[in-house]
């Protein structure tokens, strides 16, 4: 019920996303196949969940220090050198948070002031936007460049950033457009950052999910940009620990330390048995993603197949989850093409709409289920569509 005056200005204007509204109506039916789901299909492996229990056994349920324990922070900065090329010093370049989304929270909240703005390259997740409008910020959509692979457009990034901009975002690979940035591409964001005094949010939460070769890039990685990135990832997607919530921020002391004094207030600390399983987490070998990477691969064809044969126009994903197609012109907008579909086929999907203006005309479909339930939606969407 809306009680005029009883809201802040910055909750109020949070707008009720399409995404719930589409969630809220396949919740309230049954026998719908979801292809708007937004995590994994597999469950933590064995040895984390393990590591989680023999945590809780042994009472290990106290408060941790705010940035999170300096064991796993010391892991966090191994995995980042060794595996991204990211420098970090783990006692004062690292916070651990309860999932990548209170990172992008606690940092918006940490360097926005009213009226400061945040670059989006859109299609993008929605969390930046309503994340930066808590936190009083104004957030500016840059379209990116559909027909080169959503790739960001230099020319409209120009445009758009005004005196006020101070955050620029990178999602790569990105949700829901399934693009994968190419290093040359990184390196001229950070040029302009540097240019424009802006920072950047790297989120990089989706970097094992790679296809056709694609190679995952970190801006921090960059010596001479280091300072201007804020390095973002999680334990959600490559380990299948969504509901954990486990995540982490690395960038420069004086950020992290403001982040750090922001969570006093907010989450304290990420729940201390987690942490100890995403200590155990990044010890263990990589090994059991590259099955996982494999599925996900022929996955990721099927439902490609399926809009070859639909003749949808579409960006083929090199990475994440989802694949992002235009829906033909005769559909009508987004949100009613979803939210018939779904009526009437029982299959559910994301509207493009919700991922920016850009996203308008699109749906996101994503192929993180088992491979006969995707089947099965995606046959959902060819007989609704003939
Ligand atoms: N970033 C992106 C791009 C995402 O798609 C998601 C989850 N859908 C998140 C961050 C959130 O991750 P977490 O569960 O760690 O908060």
């Amino acid at each position: 019920m809306f009680v005029l005056g009883l809201f802040s200005d910055r909750v109020a204007q949070v707008p009720k996303s399409g995404i719930r509204e589409i969630f809220d109506l396949a919740q309230s039916m049954s026998g719908v196949i979801d292809l708007g789901i937004g995590e994994p299909d597999f469950n933590a492996p064995n040895f984390v969940a393990e590591a989680a229990k023999k945590s809780i056994d042994e009472g290990f349920g106290k408060y941790t220090a705010n940035a999170g324990l300096l064991e796993l922070r010391e892991e966090i900065a191994r995995k980042l050198r060794q595996e991204n090329g990211i420098a970090v010093d783990p006692k004062t370049e690292l916070i651990v948070t309860s999932g990548a989304t209170q990172a992008i929270f606690v940092v918006m909240n940490c360097l926005l002031n009213p009226g400061d703005e945040v670059l989006l390259p859109t299609p993008l997740f929605v969390a930046y936007k309503n994340s930066a409008a808590l936190a009083g910020g104004t957030s500016i959509e840059v379209p990116t460049l559909e027909d080169e692979g959503f790739a960001l457009d230099f020319e409209e990034l120009d445009k758009r950033c005004t005196k006020k901009a101070k955050l620029l975002v990178l999602n790569s690979p990105c949700n829901p457009t399934g693009s994968v940035m190419k290093k040359n591409a990184i390196e001229r964001a950070c040029e302009f950052a540097a240019q424009h005094n802006l920072h950047i949010i790297s989120d990089e939460i989706y970097e094992k999910y790679l296809y056709d070769g694609a190679r995952h890039f970190s801006p921090g990685s960059i010596a001479e940009f280091r300072g201007r990135v804020i390095t973002i990832n999680g334990f959600a997607k490559t380990f299948g620990m969504t509901g954990w919530r486990l995540g982490y921020a690395a960038a420069s002391s004086n950020i992290v330390n403001s982040m750090v004094r922001f969570n006093m207030y907010n989450a304290v600390c990420a729940t201390s048995f987690v942490q100890r399983a995403g200590i155990v987490a990044l010890k263990h070998s990589l090994s059991f993603f590259k099955p996982i990477l494999t599925r996900y691969k022929e996955k990721r064809d099927i439902a490609c197949d399926l809009l070859d044969r639909l003749g949808w126009d579409y960006q083929r994903p090199r990475g994440s989850f989802y694949v992002f197609p235009r829906i033909p012109k005769k559909y009508g907008r987004s949100f009613s093409f979803s939210k018939r579909l779904l009526e009437s086929n029982k299959v559910a999907t994301i509207p493009g709409s919700a991922f920016g203006d850009a996203g308008e005309g699109h749906i996101r479909i994503s192929f993180s289920l088992e491979k006969q339930k995707l089947r099965a939606g995606l046959d959902r969407i060819d007989k609704f569509v003939k």
